[in-house]
């Protein structure tokens, strides 16, 4: 049976979200159908206030709703530590694990197959902010995958002509896991057991 145009649009919508397949998607805006107009106009105010008041932090790409973002701003931290990571929500991880240095989000990680390359992500910024100078530690906490590790040398890689000290999280990171997946504790390990990362020979 052939929905009605809207109901078929937001089936075809909630299904671009990652997890989402058809039957959730279905299920999702059935539940909608039958929810007062209040709480519909909550979740799409919701979902346009983060179009309009979230934004990618200039200097260190971590989402936020100023610029520069808290973090950045915070002239309490550590500013001569740049902790990496993939994603934004990998910051949220690390914050729980106690860091106190900055941060820099790549955006996403190296994988050739999905043709997602170094210069796709936003490693030239991170150069830019070390070129500035006053950061003496560049320590890398990409996943630890195989993904995660090339992008790591990439970045190693990007930063060899630069005095700076170049350092990968331990291992207390399950291999082949996710940095957003793992607890606090085993990141603060991962954290305090970070080695030099050597350079490329
Ligand atoms: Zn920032």
């Amino acid at each position: 049976m052939a929905y009605p145009a809207s109901v078929t649009r937001l089936i075809e919508a909630l299904k671009q979200l990652p997890g989402v397949g058809t039957r959730t998607a279905e299920r999702l805006t059935f539940h909608l159908l039958r929810a007062p107009e209040t709480e519909l106009r909550e979740l799409s105010d919701a979902i346009l206030a983060l179009a309009e008041s979230v934004h990618a932090c200039s200097r260190c790409h971590n989402l936020a709703e100023c610029d520069p973002c808290p973090i950045c701003a915070d002239t309490s931290r550590e500013t001569t530590r740049i902790l990496v990571v993939e994603q934004p929500r990998d910051v949220a991880a690390f914050e729980d694990a106690g860091w106190r240095g900055l941060y820099h989000v790549l955006l996403g990680h190296v994988n050739p197959l999905e043709g997602i390359e170094a210069r796709d992500l936003t490693i030239a910024d991170l150069v830019a902010r070390v070129t500035e100078g006053g950061v003496r530690e560049v320590v890398l906490a990409t996943d630890p995958d195989y993904e995660g590790d090339a992008t790591a040398l990439h970045v190693r890689r990007a930063l060899s002509a630069l005095d700076v000290s170049v350092t990968r999280i331990a291992r207390g990171v399950a291999s082949g896991s996710a940095i957003e997946y793992s607890n606090a504790a085993m990141l603060a390990d991962s954290l305090s057991g970070r080695s030099k990362m050597d350079g490329p020979s």
